[in-house]
């Protein structure tokens, strides 16, 4: 069976229901499991084999979608993917990438999928991007073998201040995008086997109501398979470990003129199938 895993009250629990209506009732992993499996959600990533026969365990816990916590964490490593779409290297005037483009996000900014989003700054941009969850880890993983070593999908937004970005010659992407709260994960981890279509996933973001962000993940230059090959045939991928898998074309620095979010602004971005994350924008 399907599962959708997200942190309520930090706590790993099995939405219940993944339709259009809320999700009200969820299912406690560590009582379901009878205990073998602890509260945190990465210790139930680590277990995500176990987590489909759970997840037709009686609910027992009820659900605000609004208050749900980061599903992951506290990921040992943050992977970031960058001009993995051909739209979105277009309109940053740069070549596409005939290997992949991989930076980091350093993993304190990683936050909830309802956490407000602190501006250090006046040029801090936005980026929807799918994100594969590592579960099972390895070296040296087959594109084919990929989908076995992956607990599930969530959504992800890439934040990034356009200056650190840019910063240093040549330019190195990892600070600019690592301040706090620039790592909104959520709202939910989805088992692969819950999407229709793991390769095309429909994503976009929106600021105040305006779409400015729709892709697939069907164009993706780097495909989730041969991304998971490429850094495991360098890095030891490891059990809750999280790949942001690049954004689609649409975001603000590249604009004439550019824009970047101000205070008050609401960043919603949504990812079919996985759900969606709310970010209220805030000065620092
Ligand atoms: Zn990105």
């Amino acid at each position: 069976m399907a599962f959708r895993l997200a942190a309520v009250n930090d706590r790993a629990t099995l939405l219940v229901g993944a339709g259009p209506e809320p999700v009200t009732q969820g299912i406690d992993v560590e009582r379901a499991s009878g205990g073998s499996i602890g509260p945190d959600p990465m210790a139930a990533l680590a277990r995500h084999e176990e987590l489909h026969a759970l997840a037709s365990a009686p609910p027992d816990v009820e659900v605000d979608e609004a208050r749900l916590g980061c599903p992951v964490p506290s990921p040992g490593q943050v992977f970031a993917i960058g001009l993995n779409y051909r739209t979105h290297a277009e309109e940053a005037g740069l070549p596409v990438p005939d290997v992949p483009m991989v930076f980091t996000k350093f993993p304190s900014s990683i936050c909830g999928p309802t956490a407000d989003i602190e501006l250090p700054s006046g040029a801090v941009d936005w980026e929807a991007e799918l994100v594969v969850v590592i579960g099972s880890g390895g070296r040296d993983i087959a594109p084919h073998d990929a989908l076995a070593h992956v607990a599930g999908f969530t959504g992800g937004q890439d934040v990034s201040e356009r200056v650190v970005q840019f910063a240093s010659t040549p330019a190195q992407f990892s600070m600019g995008k690592s301040y706090a709260t620039f790592g909104p994960v959520g709202p939910a981890v989805v088992s692969c086997d819950s999407l229709a279509d793991p390769d095309d996933v429909e994503l976009w973001c929106e600021i105040d109501g305006e779409r400015v962000q729709h892709g697939r993940t069907r164009d993706l230059i780097f495909g989730v398979p041969a991304i998971v090959a490429y850094l495991s045939s360098i890095c030891e991928l490891r059990p809750g470990d999280l790949v942001f898998t690049g954004t689609p074309a649409g975001v603000g620095f590249t604009r004439h003129p550019p824009r970047f979010l101000g205070p008050g602004e609401l960043l919603v971005s949504h990812f079919e199938g996985i759900g969606t994350l709310r970010n209220r924008i805030r000065s620092r």
